[in-house]
């Protein structure tokens, strides 16, 4: 969308906002540098970075609070379980929420008067349009330009190929519990240093976040990174075990998404489920 603003296919917006959770793989800090330099800083739009913090670090300081990760549980009596989903409105929707009301000159606990208010572009595509949804907050309106467009996830690729960008990564944490398999073995294949440092993540919340260790509300069961729920160095990335199909039929869930990951992943604007509409209401901008 950023492409197509600053080529004059869509009008010019005024912003561009990135909610950075202090925890995307170097090639998508490279990438938004690239398409800062190469497109919005040309086309005169500014990108704005905005942040609530570095999630990985909140999660291993003591003295933070942390906003849970969607982290797979074991319990004691052997039963799997996953822990609420927080982060994402914590680390994306909270900060980027913060911003608009700045921009619109009403922060954060100022009232935005009736009838003030953004229009939010999302970049979702037709393939996905179930996730396309109005805004929480009367002060953003949501538009979702591809859709108009009639642009499908692979109308998206072709322009961004036109554009040679056809290697855009894909925005989420490191150690995001919804990564798929596929998303596992390319970290383990194309970035050590990535994978080292999300197998010592994963060793480091096996009883939980440390600010609930500290305060004596330590998880009864253990949390990892991966589906499985085995040591993400030890995890079945390459293929699919037993007792992850039998898990499987208790999750809903099914062989592609152990692949190629949660579908919905971790959209600001495009969540899916209850942890996610609490969330977004949740920290104190909803009005
Ligand atoms: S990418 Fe994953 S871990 Fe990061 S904020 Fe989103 S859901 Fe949470």
């Amino acid at each position: 969308m950023l492409a197509l603003s600053a080529e004059g296919i869509l009008p010019k917006i005024d912003y561009a906002i990135f909610a950075d959770t202090g925890w995307e793989p170097k090639s998508v800090y490279d990438h938004l540098d690239r398409l800062e330099r190469e497109i919005a800083k040309p086309a005169g739009i500014p990108v704005l970075r905005v942040s609530s913090g570095n999630i990985r670090s909140d999660a291993l300081n003591p003295d933070h609070r942390f906003a849970s990760m969607p982290l797979y549980i074991l319990n004691t009596d052997g039963r799997p379980g996953m822990t609420r989903r927080q982060c994402t409105g914590e680390y994306k929707v909270k900060p980027i929420k913060k911003k608009i009301r700045q921009l619109l000159g009403y922060p954060y606990p100022a009232r935005v008067p009736k009838g003030v208010f953004v229009e939010q572009w999302i970049g979702i595509s037709t393939d996905e349009f179930h996730r396309a949804k109005d805004a929480d907050v009367k002060y953003m309106q949501n538009r979702h330009p591809l859709i108009d467009m009639g642009w499908s996830r692979s109308d998206c690729v072709r322009y961004l190929t036109s554009l040679n960008l056809a290697k855009t990564p894909k925005s989420s944490c490191l150690g995001c519990p919804f990564h798929g398999n596929a998303q596992w073995r390319h970290i383990r294949d194309n970035s050590p240093a990535e994978w080292e440092d999300v197998v010592e993540f994963d060793a480091a919340i096996r009883k939980g976040n440390a600010r609930a260790n500290a305060s004596g509300s330590r998880l009864l069961g253990e949390a990892f990174l991966h589906r499985s729920r085995v040591p993400l160095g030890q995890a079945p990335i390459d293929h699919v075990t037993a007792s992850e199909w039998a898990a499987l039929q208790q999750e809903l869930a099914d062989e592609d998404e152990l692949e190629r990951g949660v579908a919905d992943g971790c959209s600001p604007w495009a969540c899916r489920g209850d942890a996610d509409a609490l969330a977004q209401g949740g920290f104190g901008l909803a009005t």
